[in-house]
């Protein structure tokens, strides 16, 4: 098939039935507050992932051999509310099938659904934001208050990974929370950071949610709400490499593909990572 077209993430090539991997795509950014255009982030990971080779060698596994399939894009509807119970409806049948569920947003609004669905003990989520509002735009799902929804959902613990924004009313929030702050990270290390998770939420199950926005905007600056003085594209592949054995779920949200393409290319990095770290772990034995 010499004309087949990148539509899907590279070496998603497995069918649903076979795959323990299931991505999708939520092309949505309705409730975007500053720029717009992170509804062009599914196709943009798509398209830089075939940059990358099969094999990740630091991890030992070669992606060519891990089954995987790519669904292919939700088809938003306007309201945020809606697009939540489609990505939860999504994300239910999924995890129903005992697949790890992919999400490439899209803006951070739409892992309120995949966590509805998910009901896992813990939510990690690395964010420039605490996204911690009641409500923001006259919607309580816009993505200023994802963590805020999932820290109602049920969610026994919420730990939040380079936060560096936030109103007064948000940080008190947060000292219900776990915070791990950008500058925490940066005078800690995000090796002590992790251990503190994984000690944490060891024997339960994880959601894991990256927030483009969680790295320094002077790295990467394809975002919809750029901030400056961030963690690194490094902690928060580390972050993503230690957790993704426990998660039975994953989103990589906020690419808003505007820059050179750096934005995407350390999302669909970091994605393969997940799945190489995550299959490694736990095989086909789960
Ligand atoms: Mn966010
Ligand atoms: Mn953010």
């Amino acid at each position: 098939m010499p004309f087949f077209s990148h539509t899907s993430f590279a070496d998603a090539d497995s069918s649903y039935e076979d795959a323990r991997y299931v991505l999708f795509g939520v092309p949505y950014d309705g409730t975007t507050s500053f720029r717009a255009g992170t509804r062009d982030g599914p196709r943009a990971i798509r398209d830089v992932s075939y940059n990358f080779e099969t094999y990740i060698a630091d991890i030992g596994i070669d992606l060519a051999g891990v089954p995987m399939a790519d669904m292919g894009d939700i088809e938003p509807w306007c309201l945020p509310e809606d697009v939540v119970a489609q990505v939860r409806t999504a994300a239910s049948q999924l995890h129903r099938d005992g697949k790890v569920p992919i999400m490439l947003g899209g803006e951070h609004s739409v892992t309120v659904g995949a966590v509805q669905a998910l009901k896992p003990d813990a939510f990690v989520v690395a964010d420039a934001h605490l996204d911690l509002r009641t409500e923001y735009g006259n919607t309580p799902f816009n993505h200023a208050c994802v963590t805020r929804r999932v820290a109602e959902a049920g969610v026994d613990e919420v730990f939040i990974v380079g936060a560096r924004s936030g109103t007064e009313e948000e940080y008190a929030c947060a000292r219900d929370l776990h915070l791990y702050s950008a500058g925490d990270v940066r005078s800690k290390g995000i090796g002590a950071v992790i251990d503190d998770i994984t000690t944490a939420v060891d024997g339960r199950t994880v959601y894991l949610s990256i927030d483009a926005d969680a790295i320094d905007c002077c790295l990467t600056p394809g975002l919809g709400t750029p901030e400056p003085f961030g963690i690194t594209h490094w902690d928060v592949r580390d972050l993503v490499r230690a957790l993704a054995p426990r998660a039975i779920g994953f989103d990589y949200v906020e690419v808003c593909p505007v820059d050179a393409g750096q934005t995407a290319a350390v999302a669909a990095r970091i994605i393969r990572d997940f799945i190489a770290s995550h299959w490694k772990a736990t095989g086909t034995s789960t």
